[in-house]
C-alpha cells in the first residue's frame, strides 16, 4: 500500500513561478530554463517508477514516494530516497535515474557518461549514491532501535529509449542497475531471498509513522539559488486569459485591461506566487505592493476569504500563506 503519495516538489513550482515572473530578457532566464527542464525530466522520471510500483500486491509492500530525512551524524543535512519499499522480510532504497541517450556507468570513475547528439555530459554514479542513502538510512533505522532489517538497493533507469552499457569494474552490483519494466521482477527476487520474517506489524507502523514525520521537503530559496534579484520579479496578479498581464482590482474583480474580462479569485494564484519566491511570511503592505492593491482593508478581507488571519498588532502583523504539501 503506497504510505507516502508522490507530489509536485517545491522546487518544482518555486522554477514555474520563477519563470513566469522573471523579466523577459534577463540574463539568467536560459540558464533557469535548462535547469527547470533537468528537473522536470527528474521528476517525470519517478512518476514513471510509481507506475510499476503500482504493480506490486498491496498488503505486504509499503511504498513511499520521495522522502528527505534529517541524517543521523548531522540533522542540518539529509537523504533522499526516490521511493523506499518496506516489507516484513526486507526493505529497498529506490534511485531513479530518467536520462536519454547513451549511458556508459563508469563506476571506477563515479560517474555516468551520457552521450547525445554527439555531446559527453556526466553524472554522477546513482549505485555510489544510493550506496550512501543506504548507510544513512541503516544509521537512522539503528538509532530509533528497530530490528535489523535487510537494505536492498536498486537503481531504475526510466527512460525506455536511453541505451544502456556498464563498466565491467560494478561486477555484482550491475545487477542493481535495472530498466523499469524489470522493477516488479527484480522486487519478486528479493523477496525470495528474504525467507525470514523481521518486522511485526506494530514495527511497520512505528516505522512508518517516524518516516513521514521526519520526513522535510527540500524548500530551497529560489532567487538565490539563481541571484535574482527583487526588482526582477514581475509583480501583480496576472489574467489566467492572456497571461503575463497584471490585472488591476475594480469594485471586488479583478479586470484585465487587455482582454476585458474580469476574475474573481485571480488573487489567489499570485499571493501563492508571492510565497514560492519571497515567502511564505508575509505583511499586508509587502503583499499590496505585489498585488498592485491600495486598500489595506480589502487586501485584509481578501487575506480573510481565504482563511488567512493576522499574527501580531497593526503594522507589525503578519500572514502565513500555507506552501502546497
Ligand atoms: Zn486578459
Amino acid at each position: 500500500m503506497i504510505k507516502k503519495t508522490r507530489t509536485k516538489p517545491l522546487k518544482l513550482l518555486k522554477f514555474e513561478v520563477l519563470l513566469e515572473r522573471i523579466l523577459p530578457n534577463h540574463t539568467q532566464k536560459q540558464l533557469i530554463e535548462t535547469n527547470y527542464r533537468k528537473y522536470l525530466a527528474g521528476f517525470r522520471g519517478e512518476l514513471t517508477l510509481d507506475y510499476f510500483l503500482s504493480e506490486l500486491p498491496q498488503d505486504d509492500y509499503h511504498i513511499f514516494h520521495d522522502l528527505r530525512i534529517p541524517r543521523y551524524d548531522n540533522n542540518q543535512l539529509y537523504f533522499q530516497l526516490d521511493a523506499f519499499i518496506l516489507h516484513p522480510r526486507f526493505c529497498i532504497i529506490i534511485e531513479v535515474k530518467n536520462l536519454i541517450g547513451n549511458l556508459y556507468f563508469d563506476h571506477q570513475y563515479d560517474q555516468i557518461v551520457r552521450t547525445r547528439g554527439g555531446i559527453d555530459e556526466t553524472f554522477p554514479d546513482p549505485v555510489n549514491q544510493v550506496e550512501i542513502q543506504k548507510k544513512h538510512l541503516s544509521n537512522w533505522l539503528i538509532k530509533h532501535k528497530t530490528p535489523l532489517i535487510p537494505i536492498h538497493t536498486l537503481v531504475v533507469i526510466t527512460n525506455p529509449k536511453s541505451y544502456i552499457r556498464i563498466s565491467p569494474k560494478y561486477g555484482k552490483n550491475a545487477r542493481k542497475i535495472i530498466r523499469g519494466r524489470t522493477l516488479s521482477n527484480k522486487i519478486k527476487e528479493i523477496e525470495k531471498l528474504e525467507a525470514e520474517v523481521i518486522l511485526q506489524k506494530r514495527e511497520i507502523k512505528k516505522i512508518s509513522s517516524l518516516l513521514l514525520k521526519e520526513h522535510t521537503p527540500l524548500n530551497p530559496n529560489i532567487l538565490k539559488l539563481f541571484n535574482i534579484h527583487r526588482d526582477e520579479i514581475l509583480t501583480g496578479a496576472f489574467c489566467p486569459n492572456c497571461t503575463q498581464v497584471a490585472l488591476i482590482r475594480i469594485k471586488r474583480n479583478w479586470l484585465c485591461t487587455s482582454c476585458s474580462k474580469t476574475f474573481i479569485n485571480a488573487h489567489k494564484k499570485a499571493i501563492l506566487d508571492y510565497a514560492l519566491l519571497f515567502s511564505p511570511v508575509v505583511k499586508n503592505k509587502d503583499l499590496r505592493t505585489f498585488l498592485h492593491m491600495e486598500s489595506q482593508s480589502s487586501l485584509k478581507k481578501l487575506l480573510y476569504s481565504m482563511n488567512l488571519k493576522p499574527n501580531g498588532s497593526r503594522k507589525a502583523a503578519t500572514y502565513t500563506i500555507p506552501l502546497p504539501k
